[in-house]
């Protein structure tokens, strides 16, 4: 049985061990990352960046801890995670977030290259055959997969998973574009927008949004560009009138999402990946979206575990028995005590991404929770 450790949010001394960022130093020693990593080995602190106006992410603070952790034991660490916007954006996105070489520690990079198309292709399985994983993911022998737990429009839960999976997966390849990255998981067949002009309300919020400027509106007509196009999704999911649709499935996008995330790992030999979930600041979207709407969950804990199915499943076994946070969107939801929240939130059937990573030889969902701290 697999064992994941916690440590709760509740602080109920005043000393710094009670703290979370104490907590997280013995959450990191009792862990024995010595276990899993070597003196003057690279190790890839996988995180999200946020982005401009998504300030509820992994805090510096938390990544500090774990550099420092891996210094501890002679490894060399770098931050990163891959390119959700224009490259030199991200990394100004980064920096307001607060994640630079100065508050972490380490160097911060991005995996897949500054224009986001560094890349390898990696066998991943009978949905995406194969798709393209960040060079620097690829390549780097060890990882620390630091991931900020919240809901998601789309995968309804956003953990370990969708960081490694979709977070380790590039936007486009050289060669083959959108449909060997990210959107090949988003997105079905040739991956057309389609447009409802008489439900669009003209709110620009589609074209606002598209990190690559491709949706365009000329006298009140939208117009889009197929070819630049990354299928990431965000312009339909920022519409609120229902005018936009990428062709999709929910079933094929959270199985494909655990096909990514075996093929990301795949590139890792045994015992090099260790999972660290943050169930903080549990809000109801994506940490990509220009947005950070107030938590719908109280603060749970910290876990770590070196097997991603394990810290998924109590991760979400957490958010289950969890209370709905009043004064949050769960109030225009109706929901109350005892219901799914991210469910109810998202309608999207998330735990099947847990289900199949398991299936695909993942990790385990039995698992034994030791609390630390
Ligand atoms: S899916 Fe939408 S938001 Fe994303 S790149 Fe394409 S047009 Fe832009
Ligand atoms: S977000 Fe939707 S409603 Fe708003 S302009 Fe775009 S298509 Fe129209």
């Amino acid at each position: 049985m697999s064992k994941v450790c916690f440590a709760s949010a509740r602080a109920k001394k005043w000393k710094y061990e009670d703290s979370m960022p104490g907590k997280l130093e013995i959450l990191l020693k009792e862990f024995h990352v010595s276990n899993y990593f070597e003196p003057r080995e690279w190790v890839a602190v996988k995180t999200h960046f946020g982005s401009e106006g998504a300030h509820r992410i992994v805090r510096p603070i938390f990544l500090r801890k774990v550099v420092d952790a891996l210094h501890s034991i002679g490894a060399k660490p770098f931050v990163t995670d891959t390119v959700r916007i224009k490259g030199l954006d991200y990394l100004e996105v980064a920096n307001q977030n607060g994640i630079n070489h100065l508050s972490v520690g380490a160097p911060v990079i991005l995996a897949d290259g500054l224009y986001g198309h560094d890349n390898l292709m990696v066998k991943a399985g009978e949905i995406l055959g194969e798709i393209a994983v960040s060079s620097v993911i690829h390549d780097v022998p060890a990882m620390v997969v630091c991931s900020h737990i919240k809901g998601h429009i789309q995968a309804g839960y956003g953990g370990a998973i969708k960081n490694v999976a979709m977070g380790g997966v590039s936007s486009r390849h050289r060669d083959c574009g959108w449909k060997c990255g990210r959107g090949a998981m988003h997105t079905l067949g040739e991956g057309i927008l389609s447009w409802d002009k008489e439900k669009c309300e003209l709110c620009y919020q589609c074209m606002e949004i598209c990190p690559l400027d491709v949706i365009k509106f000329v006298n009140e007509e939208l117009q889009w560009d197929s070819n630049e196009c990354w299928r990431c999704g965000r312009c339909e999911r920022v519409c609120q009138s229902d005018a936009l649709s990428l062709p999709g499935n929910d079933d094929r996008f959270m199985r494909s999402l655990a096909e990514a995330a075996k093929a990301v790992l795949s590139t890792f030999k045994a015992n090099k990946v260790i999972y660290i979930n943050f169930l903080t600041e549990i809000q109801p979207e994506c940490d990509c979206m220009p947005v950070a709407d107030v938590p719908v969950i109280q603060d749970q804990g910290i876990m770590i575990s070196d097997d991603i199915v394990a810290i998924e499943q109590a991760s979400v076994d957490f958010l289950l028995k969890a209370a709905p946070l009043p004064q949050s969107v769960i109030e225009e939801k109706s929901i109350v005590s005892g219901d799914d929240i991210l469910l109810k939130l998202s309608e999207k059937p998330y735990h099947i991404q847990i289900e199949e990573s398991e299936r695909l030889g993942l990790g385990s969902r039995n698992y034994e929770l030791i609390e630390l701290a």
